[in-house]
């Protein structure tokens, strides 16, 4: 599997950040007031992250992990740090880090053929195309495995019929990983396959769900006899398990921020928190001198830091083999319960001003953030099922019972595909 590659003679580090510096302030928009993840709010359909990665493309500054012959940079992680670390006060489009950069195209670059992965990584990594992963289903999305949306082949077409949630963005998206049953007859782990999916065909229905903060991010599709053309199989067909493992091994990676794909800071992750944010919350409200708030700006600041070193560490671990590549559980555990607890440190610093804000005060993003908290220990799999992972693939206890591991899939009681609502 190839998460990286570099050029025969790559660019040392140090002058590859000097050109980068330079570039940058050439080139880039800076950010004036606004936080990435702001704009991106802004830019709901992501037209201007587009915009965006193509300027980083034509530059020679997007896809820098991704090799050169699929439109990348061949460039080593060390490169991408550093070019994280000097894109810090520009406009960067980080809203297509994940899914699309580092989680599906990393996938596509292990599985994809030839022309598969001709085809679209030089247009992700340009901005062209915008993918996102269709998993969870209303059934359920722990069980992953266990999922009844299917697709019945017919000669070299196969037929897509079922429902997808919680997928985000995907109206401002262009292809989907979509993962299907395809064999009812062999046990649930064997007979899935994934798909690459033209998302705006006939066929294809898409509905946005209102949450509390007022976004439509996230959406549920309906599948009605969608057509899907054997080339677009990613990976062999029924052995799509594998395929998916490696996917949500790239899903934890991107999640806990070691994934080489990840570029321009304020992707999702610890390394988001940012201790100058809440000494300006907390010179707002004029508690900088409380020594509670100040306490508390500590432990953020605590966290980020540790969190930074144990992503770093086990990233190092993984690539020496020291730890199975499972151990992407630990960081990614550990980025959800930093994140809530920092969204609870941002409504202790607010204080009174969260639950009640002026129009444009700073308290109204961090009580809305305050809403998603949880999203973090679910998103990319929930903090219980990490704590699985990490119980049984990396240290070897004994595994979790499942009733329908050997069971032919249509031999598991389950629930039934879900059908659009008329
Ligand atoms: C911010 C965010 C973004 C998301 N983006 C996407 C996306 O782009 N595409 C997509 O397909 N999905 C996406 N999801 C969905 C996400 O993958 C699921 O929410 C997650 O896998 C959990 O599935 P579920 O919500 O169906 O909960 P369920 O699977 O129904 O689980 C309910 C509860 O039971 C617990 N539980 C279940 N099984 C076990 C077990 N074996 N042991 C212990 N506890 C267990 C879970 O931890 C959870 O607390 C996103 C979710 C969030 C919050």
């Amino acid at each position: 599997m190839s998460t990286e590659s570099t050029t025969d003679a790559a660019e040392d580090v140090e002058s590859f950040r000097l050109r980068a510096r330079a570039w940058l302030a050439e080139n880039m928009p800076r950010i004036e007031g606004k936080s990435n993840a702001d704009i991106a709010r802004e830019d709901e359909n992501g037209v201007y992250a587009r915009k965006l990665q193509k300027i980083l493309f034509d530059g020679g500054f997007a896809g820098l992990c991704f090799p050169v012959e699929y439109g990348g940079q061949g460039l080593s992680l060390a490169h991408q740090r550093a070019f994280t670390e000097e894109s810090g006060p520009y406009q960067m489009p980080t809203v297509l880090n994940i899914p699309s950069l580092s989680i599906l195209g990393a996938t596509l670059l292990d599985f994809g053929t030839e022309a598969q992965k001709k085809r679209h990584l030089p247009k992700l990594i340009s901005g062209e195309e915008i993918w996102v992963q269709f998993l969870s289903e209303p059934s359920g999305g722990s069980d992953l495995a266990g999922l009844v949306t299917k697709a019945t082949r017919d000669g070299d077409i196969f037929h897509l019929n079922g429902s997808k949630i919680w997928s985000s963005g995907a109206f401002r998206a262009d292809y989907a990983l979509v993962l299907a049953r395809t064999n009812p007859e062999v046990p649930k782990h064997s007979g899935i396959t994934v798909f690459i999916l033209k998302i705006h065909q006939p066929g294809v229905e898409i509905q946005q769900i209102k949450m509390a903060t007022g976004a439509n991010e996230f959406c549920q599709e309906f599948f009605d006899d969608v057509p899907i053309p054997i080339e677009d199989v990613l990976g062999k067909i029924d052995d799509g398990w594998t395929v998916a493992s490696r996917l949500l091994f790239h899903e934890r990676d991107a999640m806990g921020g070691g994934s080489p794909y990840l570029s321009g800071q304020g992707q999702r992750g610890h390394g988001t928190s940012n201790r100058s944010d809440l000494i300006e919350l907390a010179e707002s409200n004029g508690t900088l001198g409380d020594p509670a708030i100040r306490q508390l700006i500590a432990e953020a600041k605590i966290n980020e830091t540790v969190g930074e070193q144990l992503t770093a560490r086990t990233a190092t671990a993984i690539k020496q083999g020291l730890v199975p590549g499972t151990a992407g559980s630990i960081p990614r555990l550990y980025s959800a319960m930093t994140s809530e607890r920092r969204q609870e440190i941002n409504l202790e610093i607010l204080g009174t001003a969260a639950p009640v804000w002026e129009p444009g005060a700073p308290s109204r993003q961090k009580s809305l953030d305050y809403l998603m908290r949880q999203g973090g220990s679910l998103g990319g799999g929930s903090n219980e099922m990490q704590r699985n992972i990490i119980s049984e693939r990396v240290l070897l206890m004994p595994r979790e019972y499942a009733a329908d591991k050997d069971k032919p899939f249509n031999e598991v009681l389950h629930n039934q595909t879900p059908t659009r609502p008329r």
